[in-house]
């Protein structure tokens, strides 16, 4: 292996607010640590990847690999548990490296940016094998002064000598490592990026050019900001509808968008009835115009008799995402005498997000009867209807 990106991703991101560390926060309807992983796949074709999560965090970090191209996801190795500090994660990263077979050279880049460029990563690649150690780094805009405690003026500091310093840090990969375990071993704690770690262990590090646009995502601000920036270019949005129908049988519980609910009869179908995840899964393929669900799992097939819907849903995902594109909202409505659906409604919206990967304020579902009307009046069955929105990027991908 010529060249690893190790991906930082185990930190708790208090600074974000509440709510989920900020690396699985939803941007545009895909995990901060998504965006990145996608990002540095495309940017580093040969690369392989080793994110460094936290040990809490598997499942999140199992849910953002759906985002991902299914071609990239052989060149993610299995991901390693960070430590207490930065410092602890990348080592224990490095380490995780050096068993599975150590790169020449190795990016550690920081999980919370998502915008890395291609040119960025030639350019960290080709200072690595030229100084062994080097960072990207920007020229200082505002000037900087240094000031004590009061915020009082000391001095004006000459900022043509200062550089701002972002990752991804570009190493040598036995270089980095040595200096990190030697860091281990002193107990030297406390640095704060991985070139201070070089530079305390005696070697050169040299910075090259680094992006404006390669931000880090720090405060609940940082993620609104890319938020914009990714909607941006997601600018194409499309609508699609849904509409599904299935007879009531025997039986003692039905499913509605995942959820069991205990009725005095069931519905009956070939998978498992789930009218409602059917209709949007149908709002989901018309919003991309990829036919229909009955086109992509035909009734006639035996493999899908009892099928868990979500598998469904899941698959209109899949295509939407293959197509770089993300899911706005659902806005569904069941129609139906029985059962009761607003007991159910938090628990029905709840299981449909997280299935869709997006957050529940994106999800409506409504009902209504058909006061009595018609044949769901008569109670021979019920009805569901949903609209789709996406969107998609606005020119065509260059990949
Ligand atoms: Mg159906």
């Amino acid at each position: 292996m010529e060249l690893a990106i190790l991906v930082v991703a185990a930190g708790r991101g208090s600074r974000a607010g509440p709510g989920a560390p900020k690396q699985y926060r939803l941007l545009a309807g895909k995990p901060l640590l998504a965006h990145t992983l996608s990002a540095l796949l495309k940017a580093a074709p040969e690369a392989k990847l080793l994110p460094v999560i936290h040990s809490e965090d598997l499942a999140s970090y199992r849910q953002s690999l759906a985002f991902l191209d299914k071609a990239d996801l052989g060149r993610l190795l299995p991901p390693a548990y960070g430590g207490e500090t930065r410092q602890d994660s990348v080592r224990l990263g490095l380490e995780s490296l050096a068993r599975q077979g150590p790169p020449e050279i190795v990016l550690i880049h920081d999980g919370a940016r998502p915008f890395a460029s291609p040119d960025l990563i030639a350019r960290a690649r080709a200072a690595a094998r030229q100084h062994g150690a080097a960072v990207p780094g920007l020229a200082l805009t505002d000037t900087v002064k240094q000031v004590d405690a009061a915020a009082r003026v000391m001095a004006t500091a000459p900022r043509e000598a200062f550089r701002a310093v972002q990752t991804p840090q570009a190493f040598a990969f036995d270089l980095i490592l040595a200096a990190h375990r030697k860091a281990e071993a002193a107990a030297q704690n406390g640095l704060t990026d991985d070139a201070a770690i070089a530079e305390w262990a005696g070697h050169d590090v040299y910075v090259f050019e680094g992006e404006r646009d390669n931000v880090k995502i720090t405060g609940a601000e940082d993620l609104a900001r890319a938020e914009a920036e990714l909607l941006y270019g997601l600018a194409d949005v499309r609508t699609g509808q849904g509409f599904d129908v299935h007879a009531f049988g025997p039986g003692d519980h039905l499913w509605l968008g995942g959820v069991k609910i205990a009725c005095d009869r069931g519905l009956v179908g070939h998978s498992d009835a789930d009218v409602l995840s059917h209709a949007i899964t149908d709002a989901i393929l018309g919003a991309i115009g990829d036919g229909d669900i009955g086109s992509h799992f035909p009734p006639s097939d035996p493999q899908w008799r009892g099928a868990a819907s979500a598998i469904f849903l899941a698959a209109a995902l899949d295509k939407l995402r293959a197509r770089g594109g993300v899911l706005a909202h659902i806005d569904a409505m069941l129609i139906c005498e029985k059962p009761k659906i607003g007991p159910y409604r938090e628990a029905i919206r709840e299981s449909l997000a997280k299935t869709a990967g997006i957050s529940i304020e994106r999800l409506s579902i409504k009902a209504t009867t058909a006061e009595g009307l018609g044949f769901i009046g008569r109670e021979e069955g019920m009805a569901a209807m949903a609209i789709a929105t996406v969107r998609l990027p606005l020119a065509p991908r260059a990949d």
